[in-house]
């Protein structure tokens, strides 16, 4: 598998990167991980949107979704595709509100709202707490984490190796249990363990570049890779939590970085 870096800014886009997106290869399937503000640009410097095998969609915060309204613009609307879009669908893995919700996102009236569903060009597969599926070549499980709203962590295994991303999550055990043995753990750190003048971070939002490593640590993976670090902390402050807290290989994420898995 090949993992494409498209986007990792967390929290939204910053001046040097998109929301969260990563281009997922894995053999000859392609498989996109999230698709946050800008980040369907960065993807047609890889890919044609209509190559997609699949959507992976983690939760529904903006970073995270807001270009699936320009997917479905693009899917729906491009004047020479290369096959009829509404024959193939594009199955989108994601929590169960995603069907209300990024219509809502895409039709900007009530009167909008009434009539659209999307489903002429995104096919809706809801995601649960275990959910499993073979799917791509490749072995998909799912965990929920932990945030304000459902999100899940997702397992990718296809050839002997395996990859797990985090989506965005507070501490938890789940994370863990999903990332254990995983050879690569792509896992987010949005802030400092302990919060700019002191205290506390938020309870049930974010893992600190610390317990990034306590997880990829606990879960025995063989590598880490830091993502959705924010435009306004340091990520060089964050690596370094987390290499006090595992003494594996890790690496910050950058646009445009590929991973051979
Ligand atoms: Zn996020
Ligand atoms: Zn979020």
């Amino acid at each position: 598998m090949d993992l494409v870096v498209l986007g990792c800014s967390g929290s939204g886009p910053g001046p040097r990167s998109p929301g969260s997106g990563y281009l997922l290869r894995i053999g000859d399937r392609a498989m996109l991980l999230d698709l946050g503000n800008g980040a369907l640009g960065a993807l047609h410097r890889y890919l044609d949107p209509f190559r997609l095998d699949a959507l992976w969609l983690s939760h529904l915060h903006p970073d995270h979704c807001s270009d699936v309204s320009s997917l479905v613009v693009y899917r729906r609307y491009h004047p020479y595709p290369p096959y009829p879009p509404c024959s193939r669908p594009l199955p989108v893995y994601a929590p169960p509100e995603a069907p209300e919700r990024l219509r809502a996102q895409y039709a900007a009236s009530a009167r909008e709202r009434a009539v659209e569903d999307l489903s002429d060009v995104l096919e809706f597969r809801p995601v649960s707490d275990h959910w499993a599926s073979e799917s791509l070549g490749a072995a998909l499980r799912a965990r929920r984490g932990v945030h304000p709203c459902e999100s899940f962590a997702l397992r990718v295994e296809h050839g002997g190796r395996s990859l797990v991303y985090s989506g965005d999550t507070a501490a938890c055990d789940s994370l863990v249990e999903l990332a254990r043995g995983a050879d690569v753990l792509l896992c987010e750190a949005t802030w400092p363990h302990e919060a700019p003048g002191g205290g506390p971070q938020p309870v049930g939002v974010h893992l600190s570049g610390r317990e990034a490593g306590e997880h990829a640590a606990a879960a025995g993976v063989g590598r880490l890779l830091l993502t959705h670090i924010p435009c306004w902390y340091d990520a060089d402050d964050l690596l370094a939590e987390a290499k006090e807290a595992y003494d594996g290989p890790v690496d910050v994420v950058a646009p445009g970085a590929v991973y051979r898995i």
